[in-house]
């Protein structure tokens, strides 16, 4: 599919799946992989990932454990042009791998290769190949050129012929432990730890379900945080003192907040100029289009005004009552 990510990642990239990552990284740094691998497990665990980070160690020209990520051979991984890298990804109405795509990559293999340079050919959901596909791959599994390191990927053992199997070392990946995804949710992709440990919970081990629960519990904290800000823009006292006390000690919590106010103030400015301008939170009601206490006419003033808050922020100024003086003022309660 056209949309995925190209990717060159280093072993230390990917979350869990240590035991398989120990062994390819061992294969790499003797310089010995198995011509074949059969990557297992269900959809969203980092099959491919996996089989990603193998190749761009093997084409690393640096560094023989792990991809440098800086190397021309790195680089053109990651732009999906290094020309010893195949990958072959389901296709055509039927979304099944064809055998002609099988062709075409034998065709590609029977170019001669560079002297000492490895090549790698990754098959995603191996398990769409039919039989004539499989059979025509089968034929590379038996004799491999020289220097070629083919990975397939797929959901079971059983969707390939036994005679395919039997050629490539099978690898199964196993779920990935709750502590190390919610970890690595944190790390890698920003998210706050309530909503990191929420969502790896719910995602028995698989890394692509957590960051899908990871996206609907973001969704959701973000509408909490819009009703609360709005419900405190119109002088809700009550929402007011909640915004406080939820950035009292908070620098990087009140950051984002004032960033949300400056989103707000945006959306207002646009509601109040009927221009039909496309707003930033344009699923929240149209009641953020009149601010209670603040004229339109004060809205562009407020933006500026917070961008110095922001940086007071950076000053060591107390977060709450930053925050405290900021709504005062806007729902015209201190002047
Ligand atoms: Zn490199």
């Amino acid at each position: 599919m056209d949309d995925r990510p190209l990717t060159a990642p280093h072993w230390s990239e990917i979350v869990g799946h240590s035991r398989v990552v120990s062994a390819l990284s061992r294969a790499v740094v003797a310089d010995r992989p198995h011509h074949a691998y059969l990557l297992l497990g269900p959809v969203g665990l980092g099959k491919m990932t996996v089989a990603r980070a193998l190749a761009a160690a093997l084409l690393c020209e640096t560094q023989r454990d792990g991809a440098c990520g800086a190397c021309p051979g790195c680089s053109k991984v990651r732009q999906g042009m290094h020309t010893a890298l195949h990958e072959i990804v389901p296709g055509g109405k039927s979304n099944t791998i064809q055998v002609d795509q099988i062709q075409e990559i034998q065709r590609k293999l029977s170019y001669r290769r560079l002297q000492g340079a490895w090549r790698v050919v990754l098959v995603d959901d191996a398990g769409t190949m039919n039989e004539t596909a499989q059979n025509k791959l089968l034929k590379t599994l038996e004799e491999p050129p020289e220097g070629t390191v083919l990975v397939l990927c797929a959901l079971h053992p059983a969707q390939l012929l036994q005679t395919v199997r039997s050629r490539c070392q099978k690898l199964s990946l196993g779920p990935v432990d709750d502590d190390a995804l919610a970890a690595w949710l944190v790390n890698t992709h920003g998210a706050h730890a309530g909503a990191a440990r929420a969502a790896a919970a719910g995602s028995q081990g698989i890394p692509g379900r957590a960051l899908e629960l990871l996206d609907m519990e973001t969704a959701e904290l973000r509408q909490v945080r819009l009703r609360h800000m709005i419900a405190a823009l119109h002088g809700d006292e009550q929402a007011i003192a909640e915004q406080i006390r939820a950035v009292d000690r908070d620098l990087s919590g009140c950051a984002d907040a004032f960033v949300l106010l400056q989103e707000l103030l945006r959306d207002a400015m646009v509601l109040a100029s009927e221009s039909g301008a496309r707003r930033i939170h344009a699923d929240v009601d149209a009641r953020v289009g009149q601010l209670q206490g603040l004229a339109p006419a004060h809205y562009a003033a407020w933006i500026d005004r917070i961008e110095v808050v922001q940086e007071m922020l950076s000053r060591n100024v107390h977060p709450g009552a930053l925050m405290e003086d900021v709504l005062l003022r806007m729902t015209g309660r201190l002047t």
